[in-house]
């Protein structure tokens, strides 16, 4: 069940809810009980007040002897709903402590040794002193006790006692329990049908997108999620998408038309060994012939040999398999040393490599690589060179990067041509490039070296006057 996001957006936003809702409904009722309570201690000490007033104002007229008869008339008209006495205290009371001058029907229950307590306490304040008593059924009652000012002259201490039933307060806040006990479940349920609807609406472009995505496979990667509106998240989340199937149909074509030629690539050597072994066999030849057949089957299997390993040295670069062996090394050493393994190539079409004199410059990189590279630009530049050329390499050096160059007089390459002579197995003149023995992946493997290296590669070409290839490297 809490594997559906639905469900879980409609538990979490009930479950928030909830909390909120008994938060707010919980303040609600401590805040009305707090003013209902606040208002009753205030109306039983404004009643105490008038009444002890009220009774000051008696005695003064009626003189000591008449406190019981002001008494009597004074809780007569008593407040509605409230009760109300009037205490003595005397000198040296025992168990008869107060005298009660007044019994109403419906009293607080008053224990002797805590109204001694209050008498005191009321005698020492001299303002109206709050308690909570039991009685008047079962809520109990809020009661008021205050000394009243006496004459002068006068022994007898009297207080008025006010005391109303919290019964009403009792009755409301039992009224707002039943209200919250009844609607909190049923908000509560509405929340989490509400929830759960409003949550299948938005998620529903997300199963709609899943059900199109679902149908999308290596046949139809040109297919696209539709995207109801661009701008929202779920628009964008579509749109990143289809720019990732985009992405991956690229690959694909690219994988695709790699392994077609790649095969052809393969084809054509075969096809030649196998020829040439077929015209050999077929009768018998003279032992110069056969040398011939076998010189034409080397160079076949050289070629298709380097092929192979050029095309599985970016293959594993493709798949990350080839991280760098980086240390140390004086990158003029290595020139040197490949110009001395093309020298025989180059003397074969009388070209010159000049690669003398280069700066001592260091730098951390993969040696393997890096003559892998050196050799393929090299190489270009010999095979792309008409007889008697030149190939020259230059080497300098800035705070950050080692510059490398491989430049040559040759045929050059078209303007239109140069950005796709990095893509793998593009050559520009394919008849040419296979009779010089290329695979069309030295440029690509040089793009990866110089790539992987953090540098760049590029290349400045004038058809007919020479090409420059220049490899920046950070050092
Ligand atoms: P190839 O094995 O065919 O040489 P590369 O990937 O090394 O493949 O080069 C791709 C193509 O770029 C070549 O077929 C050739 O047409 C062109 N090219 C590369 N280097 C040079 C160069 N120095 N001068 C002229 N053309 C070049």
């Amino acid at each position: 069940m809490f594997n559906s996001v639905r469900m879980r957006l409609t538990v979490w936003s009930v479950l928030i809810f909830a909390v909120l809702l008994v938060t707010f409904s919980f303040l609600l009722y401590e805040l009305l009980a707090r003013e209902l309570h606040q208002h009753l201690d205030q109306s039983v000490i404004n009643d105490a007040r008038t009444a002890a007033a009220g009774f000051q104002g008696q005695m003064l007229e009626n003189q000591n002897n008449a406190i019981v008869a002001t008494a009597h008339t004074l809780i007569e008209f008593r407040p509605h709903n409230t009760y109300m006495a009037l205490l003595t205290t005397q000198q040296q009371l025992g168990a008869n402590y107060y005298d009660e001058m007044s019994m109403p029907t419906s009293e607080p229950v008053i224990q002797e040794p805590i109204v001694a307590a209050w008498l005191q306490e009321a005698q020492a304040k001299q303002t109206p002193v709050l308690q909570t008593v039991k009685g008047f059924g079962t809520a109990g009652g809020r009661l008021a006790v205050m000394l009243i000012p006496k004459a002068e002259g006068d022994n007898t201490e009297v207080f008025v006692v006010v005391a109303q039933s919290q019964e009403e307060i009792r009755q409301h806040l039992q009224t707002m329990r039943r209200i919250f006990y009844l609607s909190l479940p049923l908000m509560l349920l509405i929340a989490a049908i509400a929830g759960f609807f409003l949550a299948k609406k938005s998620l529903a472009p997300i199963a709609a997108m899943s059900e199109q995505a679902e149908s999308i496979n290596a046949h139809n990667l040109h297919e696209r999620l539709q995207v109801s509106n661009q701008h929202d998240e779920l628009g964008r989340l579509a749109n990143v998408f289809n720019a990732l199937l985009g992405r991956v149909n690229r690959s694909f074509a690219g994988l695709r038309e790699f392994t077609a030629d790649a095969s052809h690539e393969l084809r054509t050597p075969l096809a030649i060994i196998r020829g040439e072994a077929d015209v050999a066999l077929s009768q018998p030849r003279t032992s110069i012939e056969y040398q011939e057949t076998l010189a034409i089957v080397r160079d076949e299997a050289r070629r298709l040999s380097r092929i192979v390993d050029d095309m599985l040295a970016l293959a594993r670069a493709d798949a990350g398999a080839h991280p760098l062996q980086r240390e140390e090394l004086y990158i003029n050493d290595l020139i040197e040393e490949c110009c001395r393994a093309v020298q025989t190539l180059a003397a074969s079409k009388n070209i010159s490599v000049q690669c003398e004199s280069l700066p001592d410059i260091e730098c951390c990189a993969d040696e393997e690589l890096l003559r892998r590279m050196i050799l393929n630009l090299l190489d270009n530049a010999i095979k792309y060179t008409p007889i008697s050329g030149s190939v020259r390499i230059e080497l300098s050096e800035t705070p950050t990067h080692v510059k490398l160059s491989v430049i040559d007089n040759g045929i050059g390459i078209p303007a239109e041509a140069a950005a796709q002579v990095f893509d793998r197995f593009y050559r520009v003149d394919k008849a040419r490039s296979r009779a010089e023995g290329g695979s069309g992946l030295g440029l690509p493997i040089v793009k990866w070296v110089a790539e992987a290296h953090q540098g760049t590669v590029r290349l400045e070409s004038r058809p007919g006057i020479g090409s420059e290839f220049i490899v920046e490297l950070p050092r």
